[in-house]
This record gives C-alpha cells, sequence and structure tokens, in this order.
C-alpha cells in the first residue's frame, strides 16, 4: 500500500496543478490498495468519494503540491470513519457485569478472555471467567490453564462438557448461570464467558449463543474476530450482529502482517465500536484501540503523521499566528522564507524529512541527490541570503540582475543559483497567497514540498 501512495503522490506532485478530474484518478488508486487491504467494496466506493468531496472543498486543486494534503485528507477520513472511539467497559450496579465473547472458532475469544481478564485485574477488577465453550474437554482445559497462569479463578462444569461435541441444550446457559452465581456469592464483580466458536457459522452455533444471550443478557456482548481472515471476518461480524446484541468488536493478531482492512470493515457493517485490539499471544498483548495509528496502518504511511505531529508541536503558536498573517496580507518577504525554511530544519535534518514523505525518497533519489545533498543545499541558500542587504530582503522585487551578480560574488555561488534561490522563493510566495485560509496541517504540507 505504501507503493500505492507513492505513486498516487508522485502522480500529483509532478504535475503541478491538478483537476478533480486528477484527483478521481489518483483516488482510484487508492481505491485498489484499499480493496486490496480487505476494505469491502462498498465502503471504499463511499469512502473514496467522501475524500474526493473534503478535497474539492479544501482546495487542494488550488495548491502546487496537492499530493500531501490528499495524503492527510485520506487519512483523516480513515479516523472519522474508525471513530467514535469508546473503549470503556460499563460496569453495572449491582455486580457482577457480565461480559461474553463470541466469535468463530480460532479468533482468538479463549486468549482474549484471559488478556481482558488480566487488564481489568490491572484497573481494580475481581473478573471471574467461565468456561461456557462445552464442545471440547480441551477448551476448558485452555481457560483452566489462562486462569491459573493469572491467579484469576475459572468457573467449570466438566459434567456438561459434551463428549463428542454434540451441546446438550440449555447446557451452556447453565454453565453461565452458575458462575454468575459463584461470582455473588465470591465477590467477583466481572464474569468473562468463553463460549463456543464454529468454523463457520450455523444454527446451532448461533442457537446457543442466542439462548446465553436472551435468557442471561449480558451487560456487554463483545464480537472476537479475526483481523487476519480479511473477509471472512467481515462477514462473520455481520451475521454475529445481526443475532446478538453486539456492543463492542476486538479484532485479533494485529502482530500479523495484516493491514487491518478488516477492522475498518468489520466496524463500518456493524456499527460497533472497536474496543480493543489482540497483538499477540502473550496475555498483555491486549491495547485499548485508538484509530490513529490503525489509519496509519492501513495507509502504510510510515512516519509522515510522526512528522506532522512533531512539525505542529514545535512551531510555536506565535510564529505560526505570524505567518498566518503574513499570509492574508500577501506580504510574504524573504525574511519570512528564511524564517519559514529555519522552521522546516528544526524538525531535524532535511534528508530525514524527505525520506519521511511518502514518495520524496524517489524524488530525491531521481534528483540523484545523495545523502547531505538537501542539507548543502539549504547552506547556499543562507549564504545568498546572508549576502542581500535588508532593503532587498524585504523587497526582493529590486534584485535586478547587478544586484543578483553583487549577491553571487558575495555568497561564492553562481549566478544562477541566486536565480533559482528566487524562483523557489517566488513560488512560495504565490502558494502562500493561495493558501491563505487553510488550516496549519495544510500548510505544513506546503511548507515541506
Ligand atoms: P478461540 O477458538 O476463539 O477461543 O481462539 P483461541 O483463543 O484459542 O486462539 C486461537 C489461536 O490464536 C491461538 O493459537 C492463540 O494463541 C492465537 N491468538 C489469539 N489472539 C492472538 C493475537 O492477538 N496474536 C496472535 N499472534 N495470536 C493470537
Ligand atoms: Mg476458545
Amino acid at each position: 500500500l505504501t507503493d500505492k501512495f507513492n505513486n498516487v503522490f508522485r502522480t500529483l506532485s509532478g504535475r503541478g496543478r491538478i483537476s478533480e478530474e486528477n484527483i478521481r484518478e489518483a483516488m482510484r488508486e487508492v481505491r485498489t490498495a484499499l480493496l486490496e487491504a480487505d476494505v469491502s467494496f462498498k465502503i471504499v466506493k463511499d469512502f473514496t468519494e467522501a475524500v474526493v468531496q473534503k478535497a474539492i472543498g479544501r482546495e487542494v486543486i488550488k495548491l502546487l503540491r496537492p499530493g500531501e494534503l490528499m495524503v492527510q485528507i485520506v487519512y483523516e477520513e480513515l479516523v472519522n470513519l474508525m471513530g467514535p472511539v469508546d473503549t470503556r467497559i460499563y460496569y453495572v450496579q449491582p455486580p457482577p457485569t457480565v461480559i461474553m465473547m463470541a466469535g468463530l472458532q480460532g479468533a482468538g475469544k479463549t486468549t482474549t478472555c484471559g488478556k481482558l481478564a488480566k487488564y481489568l485485574v490491572a484497573k481494580g477488577h475481581h473478573p471471574l471467567l467461565c468456561a461456557a465453550d462445552l464442545q471440547r474437554p480441551a477448551a476448558v482445559e485452555q481457560l483452566r490453564t489462562l486462569g491459573a497462569q493469572l491467579g484469576i479463578p475459572v468457573y467449570t462444569d466438566d459434567s456438561k462438557v459434551a463428549p463428542h461435541g454434540e451441546v446438550a441444550k440449555g447446557a451452556a446457559v447453565s454453565v453461565c448461570r452458575a458462575a454468575i452465581a459463584q461470582a455473588k456469592q465470591t465477590g467477583r464483580d466481572v464474569v468473562i464467558l468463553d463460549t463456543a466458536g464454529r468454523l463457520h457459522i450455523d444454527d446451532a452455533l448461533m442457537g446457543e449463543l442466542r439462548e446465553v444471550n436472551t435468557q442471561l443478557k449480558p451487560h456487554q456482548v463483545f464480537l472476537v474476530l479475526d483481523a487476519m481472515s480479511g473477509q471472512d471476518a467481515v462477514n462473520s461480524a455481520k451475521a454475529f450482529n445481526e443475532q446478538l446484541e453486539v456492543d463492542g468488536l476486538i479484532l485479533t493478531k494485529f502482530d500479523s502482517d495484516t493491514r487491518g482492512g478488516a477492522l475498518l470493515s468489520a466496524k463500518m457493517i456493524t456499527g460497533k465500536p472497536v474496543k480493543f485490539i489482540g497483538t499477540g499471544e502473550k496475555l498483555d498483548a491486549l491495547e485499548e484501540f485508538r484509530p490513529e495509528g490503525m489509519a496509519q496502518r492501513i495507509l502504510g504511511m510510515g512516519d509522515i503523521l510522526q512528522l506532522v505531529t512533531e512539525a505542529q508541536q514545535k512551531f510555536s503558536q506565535e510564529e505560526a499566528q505570524k505567518l498566518q498573517e503574513k499570509m492574508e496580507q500577501g506580504n510574504f518577504t524573504l525574511d519570512d522564507f528564511m524564517a519559514q525554511m529555519g522552521q522546516v530544519q528544526k524538525l531535524g535534518s532535511m534528508d530525514r524529512i524527505m525520506k519521511m514523505i511518502p514518495g520524496m525518497s524517489q524524488l530525491t533519489k531521481q534528483m540523484n541527490m545523495g545523502d547531505g545533498d538537501v542539507e548543502r543545499q539549504m547552506g547556499r541558500m543562507k549564504a545568498i541570503y546572508n549576502s542581500m542587504n535588508k532593503r532587498e530582503r524585504k523587497n526582493p522585487d529590486l534584485l535586478d540582475g547587478t544586484r543578483r551578480r553583487r549577491i553571487a560574488r558575495g555568497a561564492g555561488v553562481e549566478l544562477n543559483e541566486v536565480g533559482q534561490f528566487m524562483k523557489q522563493f517566488e513560488q512560495t510566495r504565490d502558494m502562500m497567497k493561495a493558501v491563505g485560509g487553510m488550516g496549519m496541517a495544510g500548510k505544513m504540507n506546503l511548507m515541506k514540498g
């Protein structure tokens, strides 16, 4: 996906100004990329349209280097889609709060029960685990082992386990009911029900889960989905959500190289918040869900967001304000230009910045710029600037041929470098005029360009 975005970016930035048609064209690539990341078709379609509308709204087409802003918009839209964030667990009075886990076999229910129990203990709760997957003795044993590892009690009833996988009607309900009763007696304030799964959704499984759901009315039902299983996860999310009152999703196996498209699709199809993600087989590998990291993962944007965040932190509010005013008044001077360059430099080496921006590493390669070249370039720009007098810096239009020759001599550079410098300045000034009304993030994107 990273490659895809680099392509999109290259297409957009190579073109200078772009039109709505260009944006749509670029979004076609984004669409392919999202489909490859297991996001379902309808969602991708709606999503790309939303991005196009937003891009038109933000007047991306008026900018000279719109690619980065496009990436930003795509990212923001993904974060929106995956939100709103709600990782809270709602506790009831009087206790115990009953949490039911549901999902296909192998999705990670049992493991997640253990992880969640550990998470709750860390928050000061006293959970009780309940082995309600009665299909095989091994399933009960697995939960017992996890409980022992964590020092958390596990309610089990071996007499209810089906010898040949045929669970008796009402067996799961009676085990869960007994577990809830035990929690009350022993002062456990949360009961986590580890239910049965199947390889595929079938009536028997759904019947059993529905029975637990309607008879015991668990306070929260969490649907556990394997993020690696792509479209399967999406289909099962839909089916479970129709049969049970699902309150939240837990996506497992994010330690794999899965991109997370299944998460986005499952969230969209069920409309239920993602509560946690599982990031490993160990019991502490459970994280509260944050859409920012996930959007980044889906896009494969690497470090660009970190860069934007750093930039936003480092640009002081005051300087940003001053720049804003200048932009609005349209009197952007060489002093401002250099100050802005200095700001960008604060972020670290220019080489590093260039590498962080999707597409830029390719661009610098194409331009035959190696490590350090960007830095040297900055040094020469400074020398040119230093060779100007105050009046020239405030009013660059004064810089005729004679003055340019003098400056080149003073800076120890070729005359055409002074010309290039001025051209860069003028381009930036034009961009500044164009973005007078944009938000800070958009401006940042321009400054990097
Ligand atoms: P269940 O059938 O839904 O109860 O699934 P299990 O909890 O037994 O998990 C099935 C397999 O997935 C086990 O091997 C787990 O160790 C593994 N698993 C569960 N969650 C994760 C996770 O977040 N990351 C990884 N790598 N493996 C996981
Ligand atoms: Mg299990």
